[in-house]
């Protein structure tokens, strides 16, 4: 029996996501890389957060909420995800902006993500604290206690990582479908490499895995916090998850792995380096990165590569986390 079976979750994603090998970048590198298209999860323009949601909804849907709330930056993957899904589910929803990245691109704030929101119809509150989770899960409080107030059940799907992961549970679960499907094409994989930022993806892959008796190392790719702190966050993450499952809460914790080289110039900005591995994926695949997650993720599997730590003949799969509307608020990276 699937290790989540006993959770409740709704339907949202497209699964089995697609896995497939990325030919040219494999005989260019001279390693096979696969890619999970988990950015192709349907849920208007896809990605991770589509899995995720499975989880924290069916937990909203137990406690009879009827209002969600989240929060994420202005270009933020899961805020959007969030309001599609409780568009197709018929659920009020609520979301906060946080003012995470500087910039006064009118794309920024107008285009992607931010476009796709205002077109769903969602009410949306902006605050201007910058990069301060613990202030923007507690602005989301206030708001749910005013909620409340007026009678409504409002579910807080929240970033930080004092609540229970409900989320990573989908990546527990696409843990146990990679490993199908890894079996159904007869591969032998050597390394995974994913973006590891609130690290729901991360510590549910990693410890899905762990539970299913693979001890493939997963390198997580930093896109928020130094290696230092991520490897902690992953660490919290995990051991919850694990404890979830009813698993020995140290399944994971000794295989966590994190990199932070593509990280610079931090969250939500990109160095050139990283827009170039953007471009190559582009240009040699046909496959949108975005700026702020998958162009770090895949240019950290490169380095790898670069360094070694990927050998020449090893087989790597690249989860693909999605955030292609992204692209389209950073129209500078097609100019010059
Ligand atoms: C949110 C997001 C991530 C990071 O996933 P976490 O589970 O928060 O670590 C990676 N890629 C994309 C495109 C995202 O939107």
């Amino acid at each position: 029996m699937a290790l989540t079976s006993s959770f409740p979750s709704v339907s949202l994603a497209h699964k089995p996501t697609v896995l497939e090998q990325l030919h040219n970048v494999s005989s260019q590198s001279g390693v096979n890389v696969w890619i999970k298209r988990d950015d192709c999860t349907g849920l208007l323009f896809g990605g991770n957060k589509a899995r995720q949601l499975e989880y924290y909804i069916g937990q909203a849907l137990e406690e009879q909420a009827d209002v969600l709330l989240t929060t994420g930056a202005v270009q933020s993957n899961h805020v959007r995800s969030t309001v599609a899904a409780a568009r197709k589910l018929g659920i009020d929803v609520e979301v906060q902006l946080e003012n995470r990245v500087s910039t006064n691109s009118a794309a920024y704030h107008n285009s992607g993500n931010a476009l796709l929101v205002k077109l769903m119809g969602a009410t949306v509150h902006h605050i201007d604290i910058g990069d301060d989770e613990d202030a923007a899960d507690k602005a989301l409080d206030r708001r749910a206690d005013v909620l409340r107030e007026d009678g409504r059940r409002p579910y807080i799907i929240p970033l930080s990582n004092a609540h229970t992961p409900w989320g990573a549970l989908g990546y527990v679960e696409a843990a146990e479908e990679l490993l199908k499907q890894q079996q159904d094409f007869g591969i032998n994989v050597d390394h995974y490499v994913v973006a590891s930022g609130s690290a729901s993806t991360h510590a549910g892959l990693l410890t899905g895995l762990r539970a299913s008796g693979s001890n493939v190392p997963v390198h997580g790719i930093c896109v928020r916090r130094d290696a230092t702190s991520q490897i902690e966050r992953v660490k919290k993450k995990s051991t919850a998850v694990a404890r979830l499952l009813n698993l020995d809460p140290d399944i994971a914790t000794d295989s966590i792995i994190c990199h932070d080289d593509a990280l610079w110039p931090g969250y939500g900005m990109i160095s050139d380096a990283v827009a170039d591995t953007l471009k190559y994926m582009a240009q040699s695949e046909g496959i949108v990165l975005d700026p702020t997650y998958t162009a770090k993720s895949f240019h950290g599997l490169r380095s790898l590569v670069k360094q070694g730590v990927i050998a020449g003949g090893e087989t790597v799969v690249y989860i693909h986390t999605g955030g292609s509307p992204a692209i389209f608020a950073y129209p500078e990276l097609t100019q010059g």
